[in-house]
């Protein structure tokens, strides 16, 4: 541990901008722990209704996350789950640790399932395998409920959290607490988890180098994420130099608000709209405050990150306040896209999630849970003419756009039927995230309704780079000529076929290469509402012929360090001049 008064000072990548002052906090895992032989001095009825309770509650998250689902397998599980819960044996062993042992409720969970994990393992049969990760998955998915609401309590207001990783669930968990930042080991700028820091203005650093055993509670951290810098003891000095920084980027962001209010022309004269990126109803404001033209991507996971079964309800009064907020913009929903690094990937232990059961291809498995928001969307729309489009992610296959079509039509019949009648078609669009699709631009113009480019997975999959692994960041270049070409293939088809296309990537937030995309021919361009600022003052700076001649530098460029000096060079050419 260093000295209280030693600075420490640790560097790593920008996630999500902003400056924070506050406690250190460690989380250390994501993985439940329970501290070993545990004795409580809670009383013994306390605890075991404790576990009763989290037991029953549990067993009716199965039962109603069994009911969302179509696939017999799935159900299977969650079935074998329930019987774990109800096995006699398991509550007799649970029960004497909790009477006999006085043990935590915690504890005898962890130590009931660990004994049962290891006799399975012992086993050796292979179909043990599946049936331990049930187990493990089970095991923590209790304690989790069981100590999560105390953990939560116990974070203070404005800490800054040091971790090695986070998850989109728990970023959002921390959230509620009103952190401060949040520093961490691993993880890329286009996470989710990232996303969902930047969606709630919590400033984030992914890449950082920093080590336990140099770090306590006690202390207090500065951070200016915008920088990626991270200062553990920062002196007087540090602390006015921060917070002055913070009263300049909002003095820079109310500034910002009021070029909000200037139409989206280049200086040649042409349109072009910023659309804003959400996935929280509290982030509306944020959207005003910054001039966006509607939303050009609400992302509907969240909704189902804690939930784990669909809730109509829910969905509905989200859909009818965005619809409502936003005027007479369009407004973009995205069909769930859970899987990758979105629940219920890292669950499921998927050897590689982000190729795995994702997006489209998980809703298709479960029908009812598709038509539930397909249902759930067209009953909003139809209060709002004209205003809703759906959005269908991780297409790689144009087979999977026509089931989705089936079943809005399907799910069109049956709202009529109840009386619901949609006066105007609501479009089915597809996101353009995955190479296979991209490749097929032209066959998938025909059909779609419109096209919205993902470039944050279509760069991870063209460049073959996780965007959630800060060991490959280097890789994932959404300027790389290939993830260029690609886009320009896409935008060249959507234009013949004359449809719709915008790209909602993080992309599309870097104010150079949205200039390469105006290049480009591309009209609509959609991010988090902080980004349009940047965005808007470079757009509406010159004219389409020189971003034109940026875009072409970037597609001539031989490779990832080619581009990004074409970019450079650009510039300075016009930049510098700009500003001096
Ligand atoms: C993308 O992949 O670029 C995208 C916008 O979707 P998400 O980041 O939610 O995967
Ligand atoms: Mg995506």
């Amino acid at each position: 541990m260093i000295s209280p008064d030693s600075p420490l000072i640790y560097h790593g990548t920008p996630a999500s901008e902003g400056i924070a002052i506050g406690s250190v906090r460690l989380i250390s895992s994501e993985s439940v722990s329970v501290p070993p032989a545990i004795e409580s001095d809670e009383a013994e009825d306390v605890r075991l209704s404790r576990l009763k309770q989290v037991l029953t509650r549990v067993k009716q998250q199965l039962q109603g996350l069994q009911e969302s689902q179509s696939s017999k397998e799935i159900i299977e599980i969650l079935g074998a789950q329930r019987e774990i819960l109800q096995d006699p044996e398991l509550w007799n062993r649970m029960e004497a640790m909790i009477v006999e042992e006085t043990r935590t409720p915690e504890y005898a969970i962890y130590t009931a399932f660990n004994e049962y994990i290891q006799l399975f393992t012992q086993m050796g049969e292979s179909w043990i395998k599946d049936r331990v990760v049930d187990l493990e998955a089970l095991r923590d998915r209790l304690i989790r409920q069981l100590s999560n609401p105390e953990a939560k309590e116990t974070i203070q207001p404005g800490s800054v959290i040091f971790t090695t990783d986070l998850s989109p669930s728990q970023m959002l968990d921390f959230s509620e607490s009103n952190i401060g930042g949040v520093v961490m080991q691993h993880g890329g700028t286009t996470s989710h988890a990232v996303i969902i820091a930047q969606s709630l203005g919590i400033p984030c650093v992914v890449g950082v180098d920093w080590r336990p055993s140099q770090l306590d509670p006690f202390q207090v951290a500065a951070i200016d994420a915008g920088k990626g810098e991270v200062i553990i003891n920062p002196d007087t000095r540090t602390r006015h130099d921060f917070l002055r920084r913070r009263a300049v980027a909002e003095a820079d962001q109310r500034r910002a608000m009021t070029l909000g209010r200037r139409p989206n022309r280049t200086a040649c004269g042409t349109p072009f709209h910023l659309r804003a990126n959400i996935e929280f109803e509290r982030e509306l404001k944020r959207v005003r405050d910054f001039g966006a033209e509607g939303i050009g991507l609400l992302r509907t996971e969240t909704l189902f990150l804690r939930q784990e079964y669909f809730d109509t309800a829910r969905h509905l009064q989200l859909y009818r306040s965005i619809l409502s907020e936003t005027g007479t913009h369009m407004v973009t929903i995205r069909l769930l896209d859970v899987g990758g690094d979105k629940f219920p990937g890292k669950n499921l232990d998927e050897a590689n999630p982000y190729l795995g059961w994702r997006g489209i291809r998980m809703l298709l498995d479960q029908k009812k849970l598709l038509d539930s928001q397909l249902e759930a969307i067209l009953t909003a729309a139809s209060d709002y003419p004209g205003r809703a489009r759906i959005l269908v992610p991780m297409v790689s296959d144009l087979s999977e756009f026509r089931q989705v079509r089936e079943r809005m039509q399907q799910v069109i019949h049956r709202l009529k039927a109840r009386g619901i009648h949609l006066t105007h078609p609501v479009p089915l669009g597809i996101m353009v995230e995955v190479p296979s699709i991209a490749l097929q631009a032209r066959a998938a113009a025909a059909e779609v309704d419109f096209f919205s480019i993902g470039s944050n997975d279509l760069t991870q999959y063209v460049m073959a780079a996780d965007r959630g692994n800060e060991k490959v960041s280097k890789n994932f270049y959404s300027g790389h000529p290939s993830v260029m070409r690609l886009i320009q293939m896409t935008w060249q088809a959507a234009s013949e076929a004359n449809i719709p296309i915008s790209v909602c990537g993080e992309m599309a937030a870097d104010p150079l290469l949205a200039a390469a995309l105006t290049g480009m021919g591309i009209r609509e361009l959609s991010m988090s509402p902080s980004s349009i600022p940047a965005v808007k003052k470079l757009l509406c700076s010159f004219e389409i012929k020189t971003f034109r001649e940026l875009l072409d530098s970037i597609i001539q460029a031989g490779d990832s360090e080619q581009a990004r000096a074409s970019i450079a060079a650009w510039q300075q050419q016009y930049l510098s001049v700009q500003s001096e």
